[in-house]
């Protein structure tokens, strides 16, 4: 009987995405893997075409098909206009989790060599600051939402879990910065604890980020699994991938419950475009990770071990390792890999991988169902040129027959009104805090309304913000300086 082929989806990208594609899928087929391609377009090339996407109709319905997908790396346009393209693919299929495995490799001199490296960024990668909702909320005050969500937290930390489990992996580090954010990355810590007890073979352990970044520099072997926001996983993912000798090295995979998408770290690096110096491992590596994910194990397991092997004998090396003007081109490392299929690596064990139990959920919205809640509050922003102590005197006398008095107001997170004594250097975005006054159980609707209404007629406001309780814990964080 014929083994059924699978179809994936391939992009080649921008830059040097084409050469370091065309090297996996000359090893992929090497292999011997029952896998077939359908070439579609994303990134620089679509964008040219008007498409602000940079996802084309044509390459979200080959992906909603073949629900995996090999990836190049595509352009985004820094600061302005269009969206990243790989930011989109990545929403628009939610893969939630980006896994990025870094190993210390022979032949690859790093001062880190002998030290063992080999630890997993399980990166969360649809939320966060990643969310891109973003408002210029004064003409020179611009505002990024940082969306957490449980559910989000969940599946992420859940997946950190499952690949520890499917790697014989002994412990999982929960990096975050919920000392300061103690709501959005407080919610990633808080559902980090509640569900380590499950995995009781599992270390769990939490980190502070920016200690992380310094642990990982110190002694990163001392970590197996990191779990992590968005933000924090795109810039710790390029930190440990140095730690192994660069972007070349580190491969990633995106995957969700529907959809999974392989790619290396790595950008488009255009300045190496189309040169054929480029180091493919990144992307073969990736191709590995897709073929353990289709169930492929052994054409993966051959890959790697050629990688290693061609690492190993330290004849033929890209110019990211021994220099651009001693390195061999792309094509000569992928001959050289290719050659080695079938080869052992005597002193470099591959890791046994038994498929990732990926976490389900339910797909409809998820809502948290507090036992009671109740609005005790809201900040008003406002665009002003007037002085704190000119804007709280006009706020309190428009808020004096509200059943909320004004609280504070502060400036870029600082308490300015009533002042503190402190020297902040203000700019035309204020926050200003109104508060329920002794005996009144909640902000109606009704008393909102007014309020912004009042508000409106004397100064421009821009956004509001209620203050919620749920089950008696304020939904909200303080200003510095704030009582
Ligand atoms: P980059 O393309 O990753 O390149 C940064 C540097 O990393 C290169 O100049 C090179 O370092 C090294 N490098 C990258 N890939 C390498 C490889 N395969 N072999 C050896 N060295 C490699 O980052 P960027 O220049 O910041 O970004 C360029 C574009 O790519 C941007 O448009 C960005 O938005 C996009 N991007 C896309 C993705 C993605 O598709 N997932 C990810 C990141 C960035 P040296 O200069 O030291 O030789």
């Amino acid at each position: 009987m014929v083994a059924t082929r699978k179809l994936v989806t391939v992009i080649p990208g921008d830059g040097v995405g084409p050469e370091c594609v065309r090297s996996a899928q000359q090893l992929v087929q090497a292999a011997g893997a029952r896998i077939e391609w359908e070439e579609r377009a994303a990134g620089a090339s679509v964008f040219k075409q008007g498409i602000a996407s940079g996802v084309p109709p044509e390459t979200i319905e080959s992906v909603s098909k073949t629900r995996c997908v090999l990836k190049g790396p595509l352009e985004t346009p820094v600061g302005f206009g269009e969206k990243s393209a790989n930011v989109t693919l990545r929403k628009l299929f939610e893969t939630y989790g980006n896994i990025r495995p870094v190993r210390e490799l022979p032949g690859v001199v790093t001062p880190y060599s002998g030290r063992g490296i080999d630890l997993v960024v399980v990166r969360e990668n649809v939320e966060d600051l990643y969310a891109g909702i973003e408002h210029m909320q004064t003409p020179g005050v611009a505002q990024c939402l940082k969306l957490i969500s449980r559910k989000g937290c969940e599946k992420i930390v859940r997946l950190a879990f499952e690949l520890a489990v499917a790697e014989g992996r002994k412990r999982v580090h929960c990096a975050t910065k919920s000392n300061i954010m103690k709501l959005t990355e407080g919610l990633l810590k808080r559902t980090f604890e509640q569900i380590a007890p499950e995995y009781p073979g599992i270390e769990a352990q939490h980190i502070i980020i920016d200690n992380c970044a310094h642990q990982l520099v110190k002694k990163p072997e001392q970590f197996d699994v990191i779990v992590t926001t968005n933000m924090n996983g795109d810039i710790i993912s390029d930190l440990t991938s140095a730690l192994v000798g660069g972007l070349g090295f580190a491969p990633s995979a995106n995957v969700g419950n529907e959809v999974a998408i392989f790619e290396a770290v790595h950008g488009s690096a255009p300045k190496y475009a189309g040169k054929n110096v480029i180091n493919p491992t990144a992307v073969i590596l990736s191709a590995v990770l897709m073929l353990r994910h289709l169930g492929e194990f052994e054409a993966a397991g051959k890959i790697e071990n050629a990688v290693l092997v061609t690492l190993e004998q330290g004849k033929v090396l890209t110019g990211d390792v021994v220099g651009y003007d001693r390195g061999v081109s792309t094509s000569a490392f992928t001959e050289a890999v290719l050659a080695n299929l079938g080869r052992t690596s005597q002193r470099w064990r591959v890791r046994e991988y038994r498929p990732i139990k990926l976490p389900t959920s339910d797909p409809a919205p998820d809502t948290v169902k507090p036992h009671s809640r109740r609005v005790v509050g809201v900040d008003v922003f406002i665009e002003s040129a007037l002085t704190p102590d000119a804007l709280g005197k006009s706020l309190e006398e428009i808020a004096q027959d509200c059943p909320v008095r004004l609280k504070m107001i502060s400036n870029r997170g600082t308490k300015v009104y009533p002042s503190v004594g402190a020297i902040t250097d203000c700019v035309d975005h204020w926050r200003c805090r109104f508060v329920l006054r002794p005996n009144v159980p909640e902000l109606s609707e009704t008393h909102l309304g007014w309020l912004l209404h009042q508000i409106g007629l004397k100064h421009t406001w821009m956004h509001v913000e209620k203050l919620p309780e749920f089950d008696g814990a304020a939904g909200f964080t303080k200003a510095q300086g704030e009582d």
